[in-house]
C-alpha cells in the first residue's frame, strides 16, 4: 500500500467520521473549570463548591460554555461547576485569578465576584490551605460595604478599527456606543480586537490577529455568475431541495443552451410564454437589469460583446402587498465557516416597487418600477414614499409585512422555517469554495486573523408564498440615512429610522456575538484542509449571556439557525468533503489552484488513470480545466463595491441604464 493511498484512506476515514459525528446531537456545552496546579475536584452541591489546590490565593476559576470535546450538557454542568455555577458568565469572567492580593487582605475569607451575575462566591481556606469551600453568598455591594473589597477592574473595552467601514460607519458607531467599547476610527498602531471593514477582507492588509468582518472569496463567490453555478452544483445532486433558486443560464457560455432550451419549451406547448431577467455578472442595485421575452431578445441587445452574466427565468406572479411588488432583505451572519456557524436576523427589511405589478407583458417589460424592488431605482419614482413608520411606505419592516400576512390569514411560520432553510441551503452551497478562498489567503501556519461576515440575503415571495432567491450580497448596505431632495436637484442624506431600528441591532448584535470576551481561545475556522472531526455547538442567540455592561441592552435579534438544525441539512454537506479532497491535493498551501503536478498526483493518487486515460491526457485535460476557468475568478482585490457618491447628478434610472448614485437598499 503506497504512502498516498495510506493518506487518502485515513481523510476518508476522518470525513466519514466527520460526518457521522455532525450528525449527532451536539448539545455539548461545557463548563470548565480549570484551576491552577494542581487539579480541581469539585463538589457537586450546588451551595457549596470545594476546590482542592495546595494554594487557594491562586485559585483561577474559568468557566466557558462550548468548549471542544465534551460531555452533555446537563451532565457536565453539574459535575464540573455545580448548580450555581451553570449561572457563570460565557466567557470564563469568575474573576479571582489574580485576585491573590485581594484575597489575602480578607484573610481566611476567600470572595469571588463572578463578573456579569453580581455574585459573590466566598470561601474558607482549610488551615492546610489545601481545600477553599467557596459558597453562592451575597451580592457584590453588599460585600464591598462589609469588607472594603474593592471590585475587580473591569474588562478592558473591546478596540474596533473602523477606518476602513466607509458607508457602514454611521450604524457602526452608534453600536460601537451602545456597547461601551472602543473606536478607533483612524486605525491603530498597535492591534484591534475586531476590524470592520466596509467592502473586502483586503481593506486592511496585513492583519494578523483579530477578526476581520468579511470573508477573503466571499465577494466573488456571491458575483452572479459564481453563485449560479455553486447551486447549481447542489441542483444537480439535490434537485428538490434547491428549488428554490430560479433556472439560470450563464452568459456567455450557455447561450446556446439557453436559446435551445426555450426554443424546446416554446415548441412543445406554444401557450407557454416565459420571461426571462438578464443580470451583468458585476451588477448591484439593479444596475445593467433587463427583461426579454425571447432568447433572440438577449442576443440583439448584448451584441457580439456580450458580457458575462446570468439570464434567469422571471418571477412571473410574486406576492403583492397593496398590489404592489417587493422583496424582503434578510441579514445573515456567517459566525465561523469551520464549524459552520449560521445566524439570521430576526428582523429585516422589504423594499417595495412603486408602480402596480402586472404580469410582464411585451409592453411593460421595461417598467422598472413595476418590476425591479430596488431601493436605488425606485427612490427617484415621483411614487416613493420615505416613512417613519415601520409598516407603510416603500421600505418597510420584515415583521410588519409578515403581521400583516398573518392578519390576512397566512401561515407565517411556515414561510419564515422555509427562508430559514433556503438560507441554510444556499450558505451550504458556497462554503466549500469559500474555505478554498481562505485557505488560500490564510494558509495553515500562516498567522492571520478569524473571519465573520454579515450578508444580505434577497427574496422574493411567490404569489404561492414559496421564497425564492434572488441574490446574496457580500457588501449589504447599511447605512442609516436616506437621501432626499431637499430643493430641486439638491440631495441630502437624512436619517432613516426604519433602516437605524435594523442596521444597527444587526451590527450590535453581531458585534455581541463575536465579543472576544466571549470566545474560547481555540481557533474555529478552516486552518487546514480537512474538517474538524467534531462540530461545535456554540451558545444559543437567546441565551447569550451579557457582560455587566450589556445589561441595558435588549436580547440579542440574531437566532442561531445552524448547528442549531444541523440534523436536517448536514446531509447537503457533501461538496465541502470534495472541498477538502482540492485542498488537500493542492500541494502548495496557500494557493487557489491545483498545478499541473498537483493534479496528476490527484489523478494517480484517486485512481483515475488508466490505460484509455493516459497521463498525456490527463495534462490536455488540465490544460482545458484552466482555460475554462480563467476567464471566471476575477481577482479578488479589484472586485468590490468601490463606486462614489455623486449629489451633483440626479438620473432617472431605466432598464439597462447605469444608476449614478448608489446605495444598496
Ligand atoms: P441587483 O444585484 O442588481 O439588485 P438582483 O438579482 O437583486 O440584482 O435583481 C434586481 C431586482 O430584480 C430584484 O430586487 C427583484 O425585484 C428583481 N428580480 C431579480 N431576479 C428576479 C427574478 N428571477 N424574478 C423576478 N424578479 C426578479
Amino acid at each position: 500500500m503506497s504512502d498516498h493511498y495510506v493518506k487518502v484512506k485515513v481523510q476518508l476515514e476522518q470525513m466519514k467520521s466527520f460526518g457521522e459525528d455532525a450528525e449527532k446531537e451536539g448539545v455539548d456545552t461545557e463548563e470548565q473549570l480549570p484551576v491552577s496546579s494542581p487539579p480541581a475536584s469539585v463538589s457537586p452541591d450546588p451551595s457549596s463548591t470545594t476546590i482542592a489546590g495546595r494554594d487557594a490565593s491562586n485559585i483561577s476559576i474559568t468557566c466557558k460554555h462550548r468548549g471542544k470535546s465534551r460531555t452533555k450538557q446537563g451532565k457536565d454542568d453539574k459535575n464540573s461547576c455545580g448548580k450555581d455555577i451553570s449561572d457563570l458568565s460565557l466567557h470564563g469572567s469568575v474573576v479571582s485569578a489574580h485576585d491573590g492580593k485581594n484575597l489575602n487582605r480578607l484573610g481566611h475569607e476567600r470572595t469571588l465576584h463572578i463578573r456579569g451575575t453580581g455574585k459573590i462566591l466566598q470561601g474558607k481556606s482549610e488551615t492546610n490551605g489545601n481545600y477553599v469551600t467557596i459558597h453562592a453568598s451575597k451580592n457584590v455591594q453588599d460585600m464591598r460595604r462589609e469588607d472594603g473589597f474593592k471590585l475587580p477592574k473591569k474588562r478592558r473595552p473591546v478596540t474596533v478599527d473602523t477606518s476602513k467601514a466607509k458607508t457602514s460607519l454611521e450604524a457602526l458607531k452608534l453600536s460601537i456606543k451602545q456597547l461601551k467599547w472602543k473606536e478607533f476610527p483612524l486605525g491603530r498602531r498597535t492591534a484591534c480586537d475586531i476590524y470592520w471593514h466596509g467592502v473586502s477582507f483586503h481593506d486592511n492588509e496585513n492583519i494578523v490577529s483579530g477578526q476581520v468582518n468579511k470573508f477573503p472569496g466571499m465577494i466573488e463567490m456571491l458575483r452572479k455568475i459564481n453563485l449560479s453555478r455553486a447551486v447549481r452544483t447542489m441542483q444537480e445532486l439535490f434537485p428538490e431541495e434547491y428549488d428554490f433558486y430560479p433556472r439560470s443560464w450563464i452568459l456567455p457560455e450557455e447561450y446556446q443552451q439557453f436559446s435551445t432550451q426555450i426554443r424546446m419549451v416554446k415548441e412543445n406547448d406554444a401557450t407557454v410564454n416565459p420571461t426571462f431577467i438578464v443580470k451583468p455578472d458585476g451588477g448591484s442595485q439593479g444596475d445593467g437589469i433587463y427583461l426579454i421575452r425571447d432568447p433572440s431578445d438577449l442576443k440583439l441587445m448584448a451584441g457580439s460583446q456580450a458580457k458575462q452574466g446570468v439570464v434567469q427565468e422571471y418571477i412571473q406572479k410574486p406576492l403583492l402587498i397593496d398590489k404592489l411588488k417587493f422583496d424582503i432583505r434578510l441579514y445573515v451572519l456567517i459566525k465561523s465557516l469551520e464549524p459552520l456557524e449560521i445566524y439570521i436576523a430576526k428582523e429585516g427589511l422589504t423594499r417595495f416597487c412603486t408602480e402596480p405589478y402586472q404580469e410582464p407583458s411585451q409592453k411593460n417589460l421595461s417598467h422598472v418600477f413595476m418590476h425591479l424592488t430596488n431601493y436605488s431605482l425606485n427612490v427617484h419614482s415621483g411614487n416613493f414614499v420615505h416613512s417613519d413608520s415601520q409598516s407603510t411606505g416603500s421600505k418597510r419592516t420584515l415583521s410588519s409585512v409578515l403581521y400583516r400576512l398573518a392578519a390576512k390569514g397566512v401561515d407565517i411560520k411556515k414561510v419564515w422555517s422555509d427562508i430559514i432553510a433556503l438560507v441554510i441551503k444556499t450558505v451550504i452551497a458556497v462554503v466549500p469554495e469559500l474555505k478554498v478562498y481562505y485557505q488560500a489567503d490564510i494558509p495553515p501556519g500562516k498567522p492571520g486573523p478569524t473571519c465573520f461576515q454579515i450578508l444580505g440575503f434577497d427574496i422574493l415571495l411567490m404569489k404561492n408564498l414559496k421564497p425564492v432567491l434572488l441574490e446574496v450580497n457580500s457588501n449589504p448596505s447599511m447605512r442609516i440615512e436616506h437621501e432626499q431632495e431637499v430643493a430641486p436637484g439638491v440631495f441630502e442624506y437624512v436619517p432613516s429610522p426604519v433602516d437605524e431600528d435594523v442596521k444597527v441591532g444587526v451590527i450590535r448584535d453581531t458585534l455581541r456575538l463575536m465579543d472576544p470576551g466571549h470566545k474560547k481561545p481555540s481557533t474555529s475556522q478552516p486552518r487546514a484542509a480537512g474538517f474538524e472531526h467534531r462540530e461545535e455547538i456554540p451558545m444559543e442567540a437567546e441565551t447569550q449571556e451579557r457582560s455587566p455592561d450589556e445589561g441595558a441592552l435588549p436580547s440579542l435579534c440574531l437566532k442561531q439557525v445552524y448547528p442549531k438544525y444541523t440534523k436536517q441539512f448536514n446531509y447537503l454537506r457533501l461538496v465541502e468533503r470534495i472541498a477538502a479532497l482540492f485542498i488537500r491535493f493542492l500541494g502548495v498551501k496557500g494557493n487557489m489552484r491545483l498545478g499541473p503536478t498537483a493534479f496528476r498526483t490527484f489523478i494517480r493518487t484517486c485512481k483515475l488513470s488508466n490505460s484509455n486515460f493516459t497521463m498525456a491526457s490527463v495534462d490536455i485535460l488540465y490544460i482545458d480545466i484552466t482555460r475554462r476557468w480563467s476567464g471566471t475568478t476575477p481577482d479578488s482585490r479589484e472586485a468590490g463595491n468601490t463606486h462614489t457618491h455623486t449629489h451633483k447628478q440626479k438620473h432617472v434610472y431605466a432598464l439597462k441604464q447605469k444608476p449614478s448614485r448608489r446605495n444598496n437598499m
